[in-house]
């Protein structure tokens, strides 16, 4: 029989796009996937470092596995990602019941990890950085409609409250070819939408170039990057995350604004409203730059809509710094927003120097109000939806109600509408918007 294993993924979006990729690289190596862990025979956990409490989770987890191990001795059970990379050989100190530890850097490493640790060689940890991104990572599940596509590792920014530098690495960019080709063959295989991916998207290709002395002030890699793709027959929408405000050059919003095929939806993290906190956090920007950049992608045609990370409780945030954040979201007009409670990132620069001196419950109560202000900013922006008509980019029955269909605009709103024979995933529709929550718009279609 087949081994069956289970991934289950934390954090950002670049973690589910490894895990996809490790799951179609474990098939390829004739293993099979299961969705329950009790059914399991290698359980696979990819992990998040960003924040404290994702780590806790995963070691409450990984902790309650320990009787299935007695249970079960051949069950082999991994962890990889940012915390592998973090914590390293300790975890298998600390949790001994733990085969397998990989950083993200050697998760391509895994079917032959398994392999070894199957043959009873564990625990075994590979971690560190290295200074290539594997090509055997690539794999993805046929037929997806929209996929990910990972363009970049690591990060050089260092901003003083994040761990990511520090668990994945510096920047390091897979060339334009590479990424074309990968398009290409999801382009071959149905995909129509291309969701580019990196930690810090805006600077791809810059170290490269640094490293060859041939950076300017007007070089934009990743623009060029987006003009490669966007030559690819077969894809429709490009859509990426992401982008750093000091990154997004005049040659980047140029290209943005001119190619039809990138989204209109935008995430960039913004962070705080305030001038004297981004400089707290090493963010390199001000918010007039921010505001800057955001005029310039409403130039674009068609419409925008943008989201974005937000810090609140940084170290000294008074609220005249929370009311400055607000005030910007109101500006910009977010309509989504994750909202980040500050806590102190063992390893960072933030945790080591600053104190952490805004009260748990001021934290907790600023939160609630961007929450509040996204709820009803979201919904407000929706039923200006209501009466046009939306392209909508068809993905298949909804979650919620398998006789409905959903998929996505341009400005990534959820659309919901009746499913019919002739509408095929993969396709576009024409969807006369009728009625909008905070969450979806929903429509008849008019045409396909
Ligand atoms: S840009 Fe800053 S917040 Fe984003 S990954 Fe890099 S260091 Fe972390």
């Amino acid at each position: 029989m087949r081994e069956r294993f289970y991934i289950r993924t934390y954090g950002c979006q670049m973690n589910e796009r490894d895990s996809e990729a490790l799951a179609c690289l474990l098939e390829e190596h004739g293993f099979s996937r299961t969705g329950s862990e009790d059914a399991a025979d290698i359980i696979l956990f990819n992990t998040c470092s960003v924040r404290d409490q994702a780590e806790r989770k995963v070691v409450g987890k990984v902790g309650l596995l320990k009787r299935l191990k007695r249970r079960k001795p051949d069950v082999i059970i991994g962890l990889m990602g940012c915390m592998a990379q973090n914590h390293g050989e300790a975890i298998v100190k600390r949790q001994p019941h733990v085969d397998l530890v990989v950083g993200p850097d050697h998760i391509h490493e895994i079917p032959y990890l398994i392999g070894q640790a199957l043959d009873g060689r564990g625990p075994l940890v590979a971690v560190g950085s290295t200074t290539e991104i594997s090509t055997e990572l690539t794999a993805h599940a046929k037929g997806r409609v929209s996929a990910y596509v990972s363009v970049m590792r690591g990060c050089n920014q260092f901003c003083t409250y994040c761990i990511v530098p520090y668990v994945r690495g510096r920047e390091k960019s897979r060339p334009i070819e590479q990424i074309v080709t990968e398009a290409e063959g999801l382009a071959a295989g149905g995909t129509r939408e291309i969701f580019l991916l990196g930690q810090n998207i805006t600077a791809y290709g810059l170290a490269e170039l640094r490293a060859r002395n041939a950076v300017s002030e007007d070089a934009s890699p990743f623009a060029d990057l987006l003009r490669a793709v966007h030559a690819v027959p077969g894809i429709k929408r490009i859509r990426f995350t992401s982008p750093h405000v000091k990154y997004m050059n005049r040659a980047f919003l140029e290209t943005v604004c001119e190619l039809p095929k990138v989204c209109g939806s935008f995430h960039i993290p913004l962070q705080s409203g305030s001038d004297r906190l981004l400089e707290i956090m090493r963010r390199g920007y001000t918010v007039s730059d921010y505001l800057e950049r955001i005029t310039a992608l409403r130039t674009r045609p068609g419409r925008t809509s943008f989201s974005t990370d937000v810090i609140v409780g940084f170290p000294s945030e008074r609220k005249s710094d929370f009311e400055a954040t607000r005030e910007v979201m109101e500006r910009v007009g977010f309509d989504m927003a994750y909202v980040f409670r500050y806590s102190p990132r063992a390893g960072t620069k933030a945790a080591e120097t600053l104190v952490d001196d805004v009260p748990k419950a001021t934290k907790e109560e600023r939160n609630q109000i961007l929450l509040r202000d996204l709820e009803e900013r979201a919904e407000r922006q929706n039923q200006g939806y209501v009466g046009e008509i939306v392209q909508v980019l068809v993905e298949g029955p909804s979650k919620r109600n398998s006789e409905r269909w959903s998929g996505r605009s341009d400005t990534n709103k959820v659309c919901i509408f009746e499913a019919a024979s002739e509408i095929q995933r993969g396709t576009f529709i024409d969807l006369a918007v009728e009625r909008a929550t905070s969450h979806s718009l929903y429509g008849r279609v008019v045409s396909r």
